[in-house]
C-alpha cells in the first residue's frame, strides 16, 4: 500500500482479508494452535501493529503503554552503556534514564536534542542516542536525520519518540532512526480512554528484540485497549488535519496577545524549529505552548478560566486540554508555561474561551 497516503493507510491498514471489516476484539490468553499471548501475541494487537507497521515503514510491536515500549526499546542495554538523552523531554523518560543512570545500570549524558552539533559531540563512544522531538513541553525540533547519520557513524542506535507528531507527520525511521515509539495513549488512539504504546523498527531483529522484551518484561496490551487504539487510529488523519489548523491560529492570536511572552509552535515562521519542521514532518502538529507575561500566577489564572479548553494533563484526545507543565519539580519548564493539546472543537470557541481567560 506504499503508494496511497498515510491518511488513506491509516483507514485501510490491518483489516481482516475476510469476515468481519474491522479485526474484532479477541479475548485471549492463548489458542489452541499458536501458543501463549504474552509470548506469540493476539490477533487484536497485530492488526493494531499491522497498521502502525504501514505507516511507519517498519515492523511494530504494541505494548501496554508508552512508557512499557520506552522501557523495552532500553532494554538491550547492557551495563555501563553510554546513553546520550534529551535534557527537555518527556519527564518520565528522563526520570527513568536518571534512575538507571543513579543505580550504575547506565551513564548519561543529557543535551538539548535540537542542538545538533551538541548532541552529536555527546555521541561519541554512546550506545545509544534518545531523541524526542517535537519535544515535550516546548515543542523544539530535533534534526533526526543529520542525528542519526552523526549518532550511527559513532556507533549508536538512534531511538526516537515521535508521539507528539504521531506516524501521519513524521517517519524517523526513513529519516534513519533505528526504533521510533508512541504513546498510543495520546494523538494514535486520539479519545483519552485507555493507555497503549507502540514501537516499530527498522529490521526484523530489532522488531524481535522488542516482542522478546515485552514477552520477558510482560508490558503486553489489552486486547480493547489494542482496539480501542486502531479505531482511534482510523480518524487519525481528520483529527490532524483539524487540529494543527486550529493550532496555527490560536498560535499566530496567541503570538499578537499582550497577556502572552512567548509562544512555541513550529507553524510560527519565527519559532526556531520552524524551518526543521518544514524539511522533516508533512505538518506542524496539534501541540503548542506559550508563556504568560504575568508570570506563574497569571498562568495558574488562565487553568482556572478556561471552561472549553479543559485544565488537565496528557495530550492528543479530541477534546483540547491546558496544563502548566512546571508545576511537575522534574520538568525543565519555564515558570509560566501553558501546554496546549489541541483538540476538535470549533476555532472559535476555542479562542474566545483562551482570550476571555487571559483577560481575567
Ligand atoms: C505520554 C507520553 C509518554 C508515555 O506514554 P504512556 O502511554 O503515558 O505510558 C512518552 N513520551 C511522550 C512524548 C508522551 O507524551
Amino acid at each position: 500500500m506504499s503508494e496511497l497516503s498515510r491518511e488513506t493507510v491509516a483507514v485501510h491498514a490491518g483489516r481482516p482479508s475476510e469476515g468481519p471489516l474491522s479485526p474484532p476484539v479477541v479475548l485471549a490468553s492463548n489458542f489452541r494452535t499458536y501458543g501463549y499471548t504474552r509470548e506469540e501475541g493476539s490477533p487484536t494487537w497485530e492488526a493494531f501493529e499491522a497498521a502502525v507497521g504501514a505507516l511507519e515503514g517498519g515492523e511494530s510491536v504494541a505494548f501496554g503503554s508508552g512508557m512499557a515500549a520506552i522501557a523495552a526499546a532500553l532494554e538491550p542495554l547492557p551495563v555501563g552503556a553510554r546513553v546520550v538523552g534529551p535534557a527537555v523531554g518527556y519527564t518520565v523518560t528522563r526520570m527513568l534514564l536518571a534512575e538507571r543512570a543513579a543505580a550504575g545500570r547506565l551513564t548519561l549524558e543529557s543535551v538539548d536534542v535540537a542542538d545538533t552539533a551538541a548532541v552529536l559531540a555527546a555521541c561519541e563512544g554512546a550506545a545509544l542516542l534518545w531523541v524526542e522531538t517535537p519535544t515535550n513541553p516546548l515543542v523544539g525540533i530535533a534534526e533526526v536525520d543529520r542525528l542519526c547519520e552523526g549518532a550511527h557513524a559513532a556507533g549508536a542506535e538512534v531511538v526516537v519518540d515521535a508521539t507528539f507528531a504521531s506516524p501521519l507527520l513524521q517517519r524517523p525511521l526513513e529519516l534513519g532512526a533505528d526504533v521510533v515509539v508512541h504513546s498510543a495513549t495520546k494523538f494514535i488512539g486520539g479519545h483519552s480512554d485507555r493507555l497503549l504504546g507502540v514501537a516499530s523498527a527498522r529490521t526484523p531483529e530489532r522488531a524481535q528484540a522488542l516482542r522478546h522484551a515485552r514477552g520477558m518484561l510482560g508490558g503486553t496490551p489489552g486486547a480493547l485497549e489494542a482496539f480501542l487504539a486502531l479505531r482511534g487510529l482510523r480518524t487519525l488523519g481528520v483529527r490532524l488535519e483539524r487540529g494543527q489548523a486550529t493550532a496555527a491560529v490560536l498560535a499566530e492570536r496567541l503570538a499578537a496577545h499582550p497577556a502572552v511572552s512567548a509562544v512555541h509552535y513550529p507553524g510560527l515562521p519565527s519559532d526556531p524549529g520552524h524551518e526543521r519542521a518544514t524539511r522533516l514532518m508533512d505538518g506542524f502538529g496539534a501541540m503548542l505552548a506559550f508563556e504568560t507575561a504575568g508570570g506563574a500566577a497569571a498562568a495558574d489564572a488562565v487553568c482556572a478560566r478556561v471552561r472549553v479548553l479543559t485544565h488537565a494533563t496528557s495530550l492528543g484526545g479530541v477534546e483540547t486540554l491546558i496544563e502548566r507543565r512546571a508545576r511537575y519539580a522534574e520538568e525543565a519548564a519555564p515558570e509560566a508555561l501553558l501546554r496546549v493539546s489541541v483538540g476538535v472543537e470549533d476555532v472559535e470557541d476555542l479562542w474566545a474561551d483562551l482570550e476571555r481567560a487571559l483577560a481575567g
